[in-house]
């Protein structure tokens, strides 16, 4: 359980191209939180930004749990990219656990269940180790494969053996500084002396040294002639509970993990875990790292899965929860009540409210830029105030979407730089919102259950 780092996961279900928000690299802020113009990928939208960098903060220190926050605002104004923003500041160990509102509703598991899940991924637990030291005349430290602590050997030496690489170079590296490059070999056997920790060739053990010979210069069978080794070294994994969970899981196993294919877990399972790993904080072995856990579409949730959250976010192991909706006054789904944002007022009434502003023609350029960038598009400057242009009349996301479409126009004509022509070219290809909309009112006749909206949009 404890040889699955966190860093590891991520690294497994971060296969990255080029997306939505590929080129978020974080909030863009200076060392006092004001947000810079342009940085990091992200451009305008400061005051969010700067709000954004104080939960970051809050997070980073790692003492408030079950705080919950807010992004508004208008489709397509950042509020996704300010939370990938988040993501990306707040470090390798701080878990960050994402979904959108509509993935909690499947036939696999109960809503509540996955929310539960999407919970425990952004709880870390920061697992503190010593490697063993076994007290006796003499310690022999094996370096091996097999993690077989503290066996006596029939010389009446206690030996340690560790699988655990971390060791392994430090004490070749320690070697390699007290005694030189050249003078250490696979197989040495080294004297550490108690008192001063100083460190001296003793001899060599030829019997072991060559299984360990395939192991690399830093493979050293080490021996401390004065009994107990100096110092005991911490090894410090990370993981969150839900991987804990599923590991322990039986009817599920670590293979779970990749596949993602976890089921439900079972209460008990969950229990057991968080009794072992409140003996553990008490024994001062494990440290809770509240994480962040992010929920778009948030009116999706039910008034259920709303007081779900209520109760979790009491829990003192809570991570910060952020969500983001751009919806207005509408109903809160299982009910006929309508609310801000279709969030219930008591749940609305714990949040911290970032709210997002329309872009200006400005931001829109400089997005627009980066995209380019990020695409490897090269674009002439007619075509950018075309393209900023039509951002503005539309919206952000179809101007980013026509980046790609006119990229394939220019290929077509076998052009080097997209011109204006390949944009005029595919913005009378594909429709936006707008356009879209208005043609529907014109030939809605010739539809299948056409009915004329309510004034309120296209949209319930
Ligand atoms: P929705 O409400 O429809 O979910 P949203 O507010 O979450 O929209 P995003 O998806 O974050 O909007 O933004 C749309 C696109 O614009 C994305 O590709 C995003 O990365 C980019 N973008 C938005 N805001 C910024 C910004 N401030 N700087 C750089 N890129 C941005």
């Amino acid at each position: 359980m404890a040889e699955i780092k966190l860093s590891e996961m991520r690294d497994l279900t971060r296969i990255e191209r080029i997306g939505a928000h590929s080129h978020i690299r974080g909030l863009g802020l200076d060392s006092a939180l004001e947000a810079r113009s342009s940085s990091e990928g992200m451009v305008g939208q400061t005051s969010a930004r700067k709000a954004a960098g104080v939960i970051v903060k809050m997070v980073q220190e790692g003492k408030i749990a079950g705080r919950a926050v807010l992004l508004a605002g208008q489709p397509g104004t950042g509020k996704t990219a300010i939370a990938m923003g988040m993501a990306k500041s707040i470090g390798q160990e701080t878990p960050f656990a994402m979904l959108a509102g509509s993935e909690l509703f499947s036939l696999e598991m109960s809503k509540t269940e996955a929310l539960m899940q999407a919970f425990r991924k952004a709880i870390g637990v920061r697992i503190k180790e010593e490697t063993e030291v076994i007290e006796g005349e003499v310690v022999e430290i094996q370096i091996d494969r097999p993690a077989v602590a503290g066996a006596a050997s029939k010389t009446g030496k206690l030996t340690l053996k560790t699988t655990d690489m971390e060791t392994v170079y430090d004490l070749g590296a320690k070697m390699i500084e007290a005694l030189g490059k050249e003078k250490v070999q696979s197989g040495d056997v080294i004297g550490i002396d108690k008192a001063s920790g100083k460190i001296t060739k003793l001899g060599r053990s030829f019997s072991r040294s060559r299984d360990y010979d395939a192991m690399g210069p830093h493979t050293k069978f080490v021996q401390c002639p004065d009994g107990e080794l100096q110092k005991r070294k911490e090894v410090v994994h990370c993981v969150t509970l839900h991987e804990i969970d599923v590991i322990n899981s039986r009817t599920q196993g670590f293979l779970a993990l990749f596949t993602g294919d976890t089921g439900e877990i079972r209460a008990e399972v969950r229990e057991q875990i968080d009794t072992k790993v409140a003996e553990w904080r008490e024994e001062g072995k494990a440290e809770i790292i509240p994480g962040v856990l992010f929920i778009d579409e948030v009116h999706m949730l039910d008034i259920e899965c709303f007081s779900f959250l209520n109760r979790a976010l009491e829990n003192d192991m809570a991570p910060i929860l952020v969500v983001a909706t751009n919806r207005g006054i509408t109903s809160i789904r299982g009910t006929n009540y309508r609310s801000p944002h279709g969030i219930p007022i008591d749940f609305l009434d714990r949040l911290l409210i970032i709210s997002t502003q329309p872009y200006t023609g400005d931001d829109i350029r400089k997005i627009l830029d980066i995209r380019c960038q990020e695409e490897d598009v090269e674009m002439s400057e007619d075509a950018k105030v075309l393209l900023t242009k039509i951002g503005e009349d539309t919206s952000l996301r179809y101007a980013i979407n026509l980046i790609t479409t006119a990229a394939l126009s220019c290929l077509k004509r076998k052009g080097k730089i997209v011109e204006m022509e390949d944009i005029s070219r595919v913005y009378e290809l594909f429709y936006d919102v707008k356009r879209s909309t208005q043609y529907l009112m014109e030939y809605q006749s010739q539809y299948m259950f056409s009915e004329v909206g309510t004034g309120e949009g296209y949209e319930d």
